[in-house]
């Protein structure tokens, strides 16, 4: 069969032009296989093509003039063990006459005596600029079929066959990448486009479908310590819910350790290496792709490709998932920022709406941009009507606390007092409470308008209950004391003295009473600006002992003691004596009702500067910081545990009383526990 030297030239000649007019690195493969069994002879021959690492990349297998369906990973073991590995191992071409004789020659099932038996075979490495790039094999049915000649012409072919070999496979792997690129390009155009969570899992899913080519696509997300599955392409309702552990199966194993995983090989070898949770019943998993989805280096769920459709995975297929993963990984989080976004402006669209006071939303300019359901009821505008006004329309501003730009209007809010105008003409008291806010991605303030009605009504009962009950308390108290007086005047000696603890209880009880009803009259007067009655001097001291005088006896009920603490050498003070005195015994009063028993309390004074400062003192419960300037308003009250009564209007009375005396009045934690209320009120040389 070997031709004269022209004729081999001529051949070389032909094969080499047909090889290299295809790119298709199959039909190159075919096209050797036909040209060496016609010219070398032989029954069957293979091609293993290797990539630059040495590994088999792709092959064929041809029976006489027909092309077999073949698996590299078969061939494979022909390249580790057998006679194409003694080929590539040594880059040297291999003559076997006898495969029964020749031990490079991997014996299988095939070669049984009662088989095909003992066969010959030729097999040559494809190089190419000293590279290899697959070995050529050939075999004959007939052992000692081939010779020298034919392994020359063989190797002939083969260096012919080499450049097309490596042209085509640069070719698909090139084609393989622009693959690979195309389906990351078209992912990332694709998967950016949807915001909505349900869509982007299905985008997700679609696109893996596409650039694998597979049968099942699925995703889940690490949430709580779990991979949980959100989404599948099918079978949805056995997959979605499914909980793996991390670390647990494929897919949990992927999620805990943050790489990819391919599993190219046969159901048998697969479905063991899936957990119990994984399998779906019904699909049998013949190969897989699994790999993260990850941000910013943290895995935050996987994304799985099941079955492909040609049956075995590209060898770009990890790197396609594991780069939509990334993509999938930053859409996600967007996704998933957006719909926390999107949840919290509808809360606060719902907390906007049902709130019970009206909301108005403006620009910076004042211009009313938003209102609710309740801004519309009292206003009785429209909505449309309100859209057109401003919000000093609405009501009177305080320009004082915003400024005439708003420009004192913070991020805290400022609160003050006004009133609402409605569409009848109508007014309503109101606190305002205004703040800078982000309102449809705007700068904006929103005004809450709390309508006050009720509440200055109850204040307004108030007062005109606590008006009723001095004025018409006191001339009927000073009947009882003058009734008293006189019933003690006209008592015999020894009665009198029989009577006299009673007496005293009678006295004691007028005496507070009245001074609570002409507090709660200077209270009203200074409220008005009102200056403080006639001041004339006195002593700190006096005033201490009236006060102890008149707190002792609740005091000695409670057990508690009173220490007396003046300062010697104080200049007498210049005051409405009896004003001040009320302002003590208030004091006096409060420290023993919020001591408990057995407590102890201090009164005292001592010189600060021009003035004199009293201070009273108590081991009681104290008073927190925040409510140490909001005591002295009016109706101020404290939860407090000695369970004590009050109207609220002592230290009201007091702070009015010894400012209206050009003095100040505060508390202080005393230094273990409970306060130390201090005033300070003028000294005769400063009149
Ligand atoms: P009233 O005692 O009638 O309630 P006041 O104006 O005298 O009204 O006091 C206002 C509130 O301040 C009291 O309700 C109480 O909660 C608190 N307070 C006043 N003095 C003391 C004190 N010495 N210790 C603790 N809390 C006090």
């Amino acid at each position: 069969m070997v031709q004269d030297q022209r004729a081999v030239l001529e051949l070389l000649y032909r094969v080499s032009r047909e090889f290299a007019t295809a790119l298709d690195l199959k039909t190159v493969l075919t096209r050797v296989l036909f040209s060496a069994i016609k010219n070398v002879g032989g029954e069957r021959g293979s091609v293993v093509v290797m990539d630059d690492y040495g590994r088999a990349v792709d092959s064929a297998i041809v029976y006489g003039n027909q092309l077999r369906e073949s698996n590299t990973m078969q061939l494979k073991a022909t390249v580790d063990h057998g006679l194409a590995g003694w080929v590539v191992r040594n880059r040297q071409a291999a003559l076997v006459p006898d495969t029964s004789k020749d031990s490079r020659w991997l014996l299988r099932e095939d070669d049984a005596m009662d088989r095909s038996g003992a066969k010959s075979a030729i097999c040559v490495p494809l190089m190419t600029r000293e590279k290899l790039v697959g070995v050529l094999t050939l075999v004959h049915p007939v052992p000692g079929s081939y010779n020298v000649d034919h392994l020359d012409l063989m190797q002939a072919i083969a260096d012919q066959a080499g450049i097309a070999v490596l042209n085509a496979r640069l070719f698909s792997e090139s084609q393989r990448q622009a693959r690979a690129m195309t389906a990351l390009a078209e992912g990332a155009a694709s998967l950016s486009s949807s915001v909505r969570m349900d869509d982007l899992f299905e985008n997700i899913l679609t696109q893996t479908k596409q650039a694998l080519q597979v049968e099942i696509t699925a995703l889940g997300l690490v949430e709580d310590q779990e991979l949980v599955f959100r989404a599948a392409s099918q079978y949805g309702d056995v997959v979605i819910g499914k909980r793996l552990k991390l670390n647990e199966g494929i897919a949990g194993t992927v999620a805990f350790q943050g790489h990819g995983v391919i599993i190219p090989a046969a159901a048998s070898d697969t479905q063991p290496l899936l957990s119990q949770t994984e399998i779906i019943p019904g699909v049998k998993v013949r190969a897989l792709a699994c790999a993260p989805i990850q941000v910013q280096g943290k895995v935050i769920g996987v994304l799985e490709a099941i079955n492909p459709v040609n049956k075995s995975f590209d060898p770009d297929a990890l790197f396609v998932l594991t780069g939509l993963g990334a993509l999938a990984g930053t859409t996600i989080q967007n996704a998933q920022l957006f719909e926390s976004l999107d949840a919290a402006r509808k809360r606060y669209r719902d907390l906007f709406e049902d709130s019970i006071d009206p909301i108005i939303i403006t620009d910076l300019k004042g211009r009313i941009l938003e209102v609710n359901k309740q801004a519309v009821f009292f206003s009785g505008h429209s909505a449309a009507a309100l859209h057109e006004f401003l919000i000093a329309q609405v009501h009177d501003i305080n320009y004082e606390k915003t400024g005439r730009l708003f420009e004192k209007i913070g991020d805290s809010g400022l609160i003050y007092e006004s009133t609402l105008y409605d569409s009848r003409g109508g007014t309503y008291p109101v606190e305002v409470y205004s703040r800078k806010v982000i309102f449809d991605e705007t700068k904006s303030i929103q005004w809450i308008l709390r309508d006050l009605t009720e509440r200055k009504e109850l204040d307004s009962l108030r007062e005109d209950l606590a008006a009723m009950i001095y004025h018409d308390l006191r001339s009927p108290l000073a009947n009882i004391l003058s009734s008293v007086e006189m019933l003690d005047m006209i008592l015999s000696e020894p009665e009198r003295e029989n009577a006299a603890p009673i007496m005293k209880i009678a006295h004691d009880s007028i005496n507070r009473i009245q001074r609570l009803v002409s507090s709660l009259l200077d209270l009203n007067r200074l409220e008005q600006n009102q200056p403080v009655g006639e001041r004339q001097s006195v002593e700190a001291a006096l005033l201490v002992t009236d006060a102890v005088d008149a707190v002792g006896p609740s005091a000695a009920a409670r057990e508690q003691t009173i220490i007396t603490l003046v300062a010697e050498n104080l200049s007498p003070l210049w005051v409405d004596i009896d004003m001040i005195r009320r302002v003590l015994i208030n004091l006096l009063e409060n420290a023993v009702k919020y001591t408990p028993m057995g407590g102890r309390v201090e009164i005292g004074a001592e010189v600060d500067g021009d003035y004199v400062r009293f201070f009273v003192l108590d081991n009681g419960q104290g008073i927190p910081e925040t409510e140490r300037d909001r005591i002295f308003d009016k109706f101020a009250r404290l939860k407090n545990k000695t369970g004590a009564k009050g109207l609220g209007v002592g230290l009201a009375f007091c702070k009015l009383a010894v400012q209206g005396h050009g003095g100040k009045i505060w508390v202080e934690p005393a230094a273990e526990r409970g306060s130390k209320f201090l005033f300070t009120v003028p000294m005769v040389n400063k009149k």
